[in-house]
């Protein structure tokens, strides 16, 4: 019978993954957890929704007969990677965490690097223009900041207005470096607070902060370890050949 492979997914790793691996003899699952209202088209099968904890995530390991796990989840998403490896353990199934590597501070950077969203509400200057990178869930961090005027970008718009005594919201993706130019002139961004979530689909905006030199506010990355991570998915394909015998072409 043909392996199943499990992707824990939500990225664009974890798409391009499936993406390889369709052609393959083998059954890919990318598992979702149902946050986003339209998530991209996706190869292979796809499930949606949490699994109930580890447990949960075991049994259907066993039920669906899973050969092997790949965490693709996001860096900052902290509760399924333990979950994850915690399955694995309970249902003696291999797995590989797939992680982007971490942007790199380079020559003209002006970054400012932070532990936690409550230390970037702390590190914005009095009387700034901020633009928030950040999701909706995590914007009530910045509430107390009513000296601080919020361009808040975001790709789904969120449920209820914006926790914020100044703000204006922008619902659109993250653009080529050119066009972030344009977005942080325009707006007039002093600051931009960030995830350090690596990766290129959002980079162009510290390019283009680079460029204008503006202060970026960077969260590091929630400490995790992981006992089998890689940074590329070449390296995946070779830890399922190795587990399954198949030759990835
Ligand atoms: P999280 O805090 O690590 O997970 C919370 C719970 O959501 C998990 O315990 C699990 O529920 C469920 N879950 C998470 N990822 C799942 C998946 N791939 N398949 C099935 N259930 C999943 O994760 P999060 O930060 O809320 O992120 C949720 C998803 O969005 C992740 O898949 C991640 O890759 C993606 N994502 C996250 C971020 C981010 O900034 N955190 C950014 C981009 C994409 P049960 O315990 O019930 O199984």
């Amino acid at each position: 019978m043909n392996p199943t492979i499990l992707i824990l997914g939500g990225t664009m790793e974890a798409a391009e993954l499936a993406r390889r691996l369709a052609p393959q003899p083998l059954r890919s699952i990318t598992s979702l957890a149902g946050r986003t209202r339209n998530p991209a088209n996706l190869d292979g099968d796809v499930r949606s929704g949490g699994f109930g904890g580890a447990e949960g995530l075991a049994r259907y390991i066993e039920a669906e007969d899973v050969t092997l796990v790949v965490d693709a989840t996001h860096p900052f998403a902290t509760q399924i990677s333990p979950n994850a490896a915690k399955a694995a353990e309970l249902t003696a199934r291999p797995i590989i965490r797939l992680e982007r590597p971490a942007w790199q501070k380079t020559e003209g950077d002006r970054w400012h690097e932070v532990a936690t969203l409550e230390d970037a509400a702390s590190a914005i200057p009095s009387g700034a223009r901020d633009m928030l990178a950040l999701g909706r869930q995590h914007i009530a961090a910045f509430a107390a900041r009513h000296d601080v005027h919020f361009v808040v970008r975001m790709i789904d718009p969120p449920e209820a207005p914006l926790d914020l005594a100044s703000y204006e919201l922008v619902l659109a993706r993250p653009g080529k470096c050119g066009d972030e130019e344009v977005f942080l002139r325009e707006r007039r961004i002093t600051h931009i607070v960030c995830r350090n979530s690596g990766g290129t689909a959002s980079y162009a905006k510290l390019k283009a902060a680079r460029t204008l030199q503006i202060p970026v506010i960077l969260i590091a990355r929630p400490p995790q370890s992981f006992a089998n991570a890689v940074g590329d998915i070449e390296a995946v394909l070779d830890f399922i050949e190795a587990h399954t015998g198949l030759r990835l072409a």
